[in-house]
């Protein structure tokens, strides 16, 4: 079923657990987050991303999100993941995303507030929730490209906008890293935690190390997304062997991802959620 998710990362946020976004980009891959999902008989949050766009269209995923999000055993977020224009966050407000995340970290901090503020109070009308991002998590790089969120915004941030959940920026970057592990700012991450009362997101969880996600947890994080770690799981499994049918690779490829989501449910320790449907 599909529902919102404000109670499921409040429980996250009071007692120091993660739920996973992960991101879907076909079929094969809904199907097999979803499959982990059941299996696991825990909430999951599918997003989709804009810059996603050219390889399926916001109206393909949500025919997607919806029809597999609906007939799911397991509760269903169904998220924008990284929306930058502000027209398209609105439409998939009115389309059926049971969350929207607006990006304006690029912007200066006014005009992230203001752009920010206005998806709020689109969105809080339609009974839809918002995240939106203070601090900027660059691209496929080293520290220089992720600017730590610094507390004092984040705090103001959260105080003008009434948006329900932050991506902060600790450490972590999308994509692959080119040299290992991340170190991440646990420090900052709690001094976050201490000053801000909403629940915080971290982008970028991909190759950042099980130890690392799973202390973020525990330490304020609510909501890790991971894209890029599916996409190589399913890519990997296409290649480790010669499949005799189309059918039996698209097995492999869901089987690859659905084992990859239930590693990340365990390293974030969501089954400390408490409401099984
Ligand atoms: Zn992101």
């Amino acid at each position: 079923m599909l529902v919102s998710s404000k109670i499921y990362l409040k429980d996250a946020y009071k007692k120091g657990y993660a739920f996973p976004h992960f991101n879907y980009w076909d079929s094969n891959s809904i199907r097999a987050e979803i499959a982990a999902a059941e299996e696991l008989n825990l909430p999951i949050i599918l997003a989709w991303a804009e810059k996603h766009s050219p390889e399926i269209g916001m109206d393909d995923a949500l025919a997607l999100g919806k029809y597999f999000g609906s007939k799911a055993n397991v509760p269903v977020m169904l998220h924008l993941d990284h929306g930058v224009s502000p027209d398209l966050v609105k439409k998939a407000v009115d389309s059926g995303f049971t969350s929207v995340m607006i990006d304006a970290s690029d912007k200066d901090f006014e005009e992230n507030v203001s752009t920010t503020k206005d998806i709020v109070e689109y969105a809080h009308k339609r009974g839809v929730v918002v995240e939106a991002e203070i601090g900027h998590v660059g691209t496929n790089s080293t520290e220089d490209n992720s600017k730590y969120t610094e507390v004092d915004a984040a705090e103001k941030f959260a105080t003008e906008t009434g948006v329900d959940s932050m991506a902060v920026s600790i450490g972590t970057s999308h994509g692959t890293y080119k040299t290992g592990t991340p170190k991440l700012n646990f420090d900052r991450l709690q001094e976050l935690r201490k000053s801000v009362d909403i629940p915080l997101v971290l982008h970028g969880g991909s190759s950042s190390g099980d130890d690392n996600l799973r202390k973020a947890a525990e330490l304020g994080i609510t909501k890790v997304n991971i894209y890029t770690d599916l996409a190589n799981a399913s890519l990997h499994a296409s290649e480790v062997q010669k499949y005799d049918t189309e059918m039996d690779l698209a097995f492999a490829q869901r089987k690859a991802i659905k084992d990859l989501c239930e590693h990340y449910y365990d390293v974030f320790e969501t089954n400390k959620y408490e409401y099984r449907v």
